[in-house]
């Protein structure tokens, strides 16, 4: 989820694209850079790390120019190298990219057939190339209309998303920018335009805004600027007057990060399975295992700390179902120093949000010393456990600023889904249609999740209820058990609550002495092959006058007449509830927290990336 930003008018452009990346810094800052046109040339400079750096590079050796592109990356496709860092160009073209292109790989091959060359890793070079290849300087000086022309071909043959920027020494007195799926606004000035990825970021040079849809490309001068359709036809723009303070802007308008995230998670777990599930097959870029190996595995581990444990509590219910290799999951921290019967007939798959959690490492590397094969899944490329494993599975979940994980949890969740499906197709346990199957389900699901996001109004309205309880009892049978222990736990992070989780069937082992009116008691009871045992459980809370509130199917008669306080969830596969049920429960523990008067984005004592022990 890079930034991307420019500049076109009379100012010098450096001093505002600096500025302007600056407040896109939360979209990530593996690396940064910038082109102008200057003297009728391209000018650049990236820097690994922050704004700062750049700053500094440029403050000992300035450049300048009218026009300008800027970007502040968050990597997904290449190491957080100066290579890899954006603007790219080709031939005498420049281009700043926030997105992902999905068929980078076959595109990039036919380019290196026409005998062009890559310096980068990333998927943003092939459209720098694919721009370049259709850029005819020439058609600039009859109708104006070479540059666009070129991205208007290029981005018809690339499958994925984008906001773009491009600027050209040979086409000089325009920005062209493009969008699909990715946010890109243009600031109207007097003679000058701003352009940035959201419009925070411009926010203290102009009021007045247009936003460009999906499929639109714009041309941007010093004297105006014209958006076309997807059919290359001028399209009619509505201006929009800027309302919003700075801060909510970076926020995209929600009141907290952590608010905007639990908002992100349908689009966060399709960028994690997209361009992994084309056609119904499963493929993994940077992981794969042959029928021969993945029939060698007898055993899979699966490591994490906190939420990512969790994660593979469930991940264990996913792949046990569909691949039948039995699976232990272990606390990272627990892992690395219990001696563990781990073989090189075993994978281990560790899960890290950061990639940088010092414990989950460690247990990778014991993993490794006994021969083990190992997966990491991490929401940073080139983590130090990406770098470490012999695969990986990106997830895409982009920057989660946020200290307590929502949209990491899921899209996690997700890549272990496709995971499991993946290797069961491998080992022969299921086939072709089931596999094809099995992926139209995740796809539907995020469609589910954005119904799921419609219970937020109920659930504030229950948070006004329980928010000065002192504690809480989260229950949930089989794959429903972790997402209980999750649900407990965002509570705890957030609202400083006491919240405990238990496997339904074990509560009446011991936590049931907790139970009194004062206890509010949240149990997870989809309509799947332990449904009826989640009614016994609501029957004993409510035997010794716990209050009951319960997350059920959608249509379910039967719960509604045993509890008073009951939401409802669409239906999804059983494999998938856990994932569809942790958003009411985010949601709790978010509204619970506010009405408490706490920092919902940074609780107190903890941290996002745990790199010590
Ligand atoms: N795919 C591009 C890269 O890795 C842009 C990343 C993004 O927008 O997050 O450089």
């Amino acid at each position: 989820m890079s930034g991307i930003v420019g500049y076109i008018g009379g100012q010098n452009a450096v001093p505002i694209l600096l500025d302007t990346l600056k407040r896109l810094e939360y979209r990530g800052y593996d690396s940064t850079g910038i082109a102008v046109i200057q003297n009728s040339a391209l000018v650049s400079r990236k820097k690994v790390g922050n704004i700062e750096i750049l700053k500094e590079s440029l403050r000992n050796e300035p450049f300048g120019g009218n026009i300008g592109i800027g970007h502040t990356r968050w990597a997904t496709h290449g190491k957080p190298t100066e290579e890899n860092a954006h603007p790219h160009i080709a031939g005498k073209i420049a281009i700043v990219h926030n997105g992902i292109v999905e068929n980078y790989l076959a595109l990039k091959e036919s380019l290196l057939k026409d005998g062009r060359s890559f310096v980068s890793e990333t998927d943003t070079e092939v459209i720098a190339h694919l721009i370049d290849k259709y850029f005819d300087p020439s058609a600039s000086s009859g109708t104006g209309s070479g540059l666009e022309t070129a991205v208007q071909k290029a981005i018809s043959e690339i499958s994925g998303t984008y906001a773009l920027c491009v600027i050209s020494p040979s086409d000089p007195d325009k920005i062209v920018i493009a969008r699909n799926e990715n946010p890109i606004v243009i600031g109207l000035g007097r003679g000058e335009f701003f352009i940035a990825s959201d419009a925070t970021a411009i926010l203290s040079y102009v009021k007045d805004v247009l936003f460009l849809d999906d499929g639109e490309v714009a041309v941007i001068k010093k004297e105006g600027v014209q958006v076309y359709d997807k059919s290359s036809r001028p399209a009619a723009k509505n201006i929009r007057r800027l309302g919003l303070n700075p801060i909510m802007m970076e926020k995209g308008g929600y009141r907290h990060f952590i608010l905007k995230e639990i908002f992100e998670q349908p689009r966060a777990i399709w960028d994690t399975i997209r361009g992994r599930v084309s056609g119904g097959d499963i493929v993994f870029e940077d992981f794969r295992l042959e029928g021969s190996e993945a029939g060698r595995i007898k055993k899979i581990f699966i490591t994490g700390c906190g939420t990512s444990w969790h994660a593979g509590l469930i991940g264990k219910f996913m792949i046990e179902g569909l691949s039948r290799i039995p699976v232990d999951v272990d606390i990272s921290s627990e892992l690395r120093y219990r001696n563990p019967i781990i073989d090189s007939e075993t994978l281990l798959i560790a899960i890290s949000e950061s990639g940088e959690t010092v414990d989950t490492i460690a247990a990778l590397r014991e993993a490794k010393k006994r021969g083990a094969k190992t997966v990491a899944i991490c929401n940073t490329v080139e983590s130090s456990l990406s770098r470490e494993s012999d695969g990986k599975i990106d997830i895409h979940a982009g920057p989660e600023i946020s200290v307590a994980s929502t949209k990491t949890f899921t899209a996690s969740l997700s890549a272990l889904y496709i995971l499991a499906v993946y290797l069961a197709k491998q080992r022969g346990a299921i086939g072709k249609s089931e596999e094809a199957e099995r992926v139209k389900g995740i796809i539907a699901l995020t469609g589910k999740i954005e119904d799921a996001m419609g219970l937020e109004e109920e659930i504030e309205g229950l948070s006004k209820i329980f928010y000065e309880k002192r504690g809480f009892l989260y229950l949930g049978r089989g794959i429903n058990y972790p997402a209980a222990l999750e649900g407990a736990m965002k509570m705890k992070e957030l609202a400083y609550i006491y919240a405990e989780g238990y496997s339904g069937g074990e509560m009446k082992h011991g936590p049931i002495a907790l139970i009194d009116e004062n206890t509010p008691v949240i149990i997870l009871a989809p309509q799947n092959s332990l449904y009826e045992k989640s009614l016994i459980d609501i029957e004993e809370v409510k035997a010794r006058n716990g209050v009951v509130i319960v997350f059920a199917t959608e249509g379910d008669t039967e719960v509604a007449k045993r509890a008073r306080h009951v939401l409802y969830i669409p239906h999804v596969p059983e494999l998938l509830t856990p994932i569809l049920y942790s958003i009411p429960l985010q949601f709790l523990a978010y509204y619970v927290a506010l009405r408490r008067g706490l920092n919902v984005d940074r609780p107190r004592n903890l941290a996002k990336s745990v790199t010590v022990e």
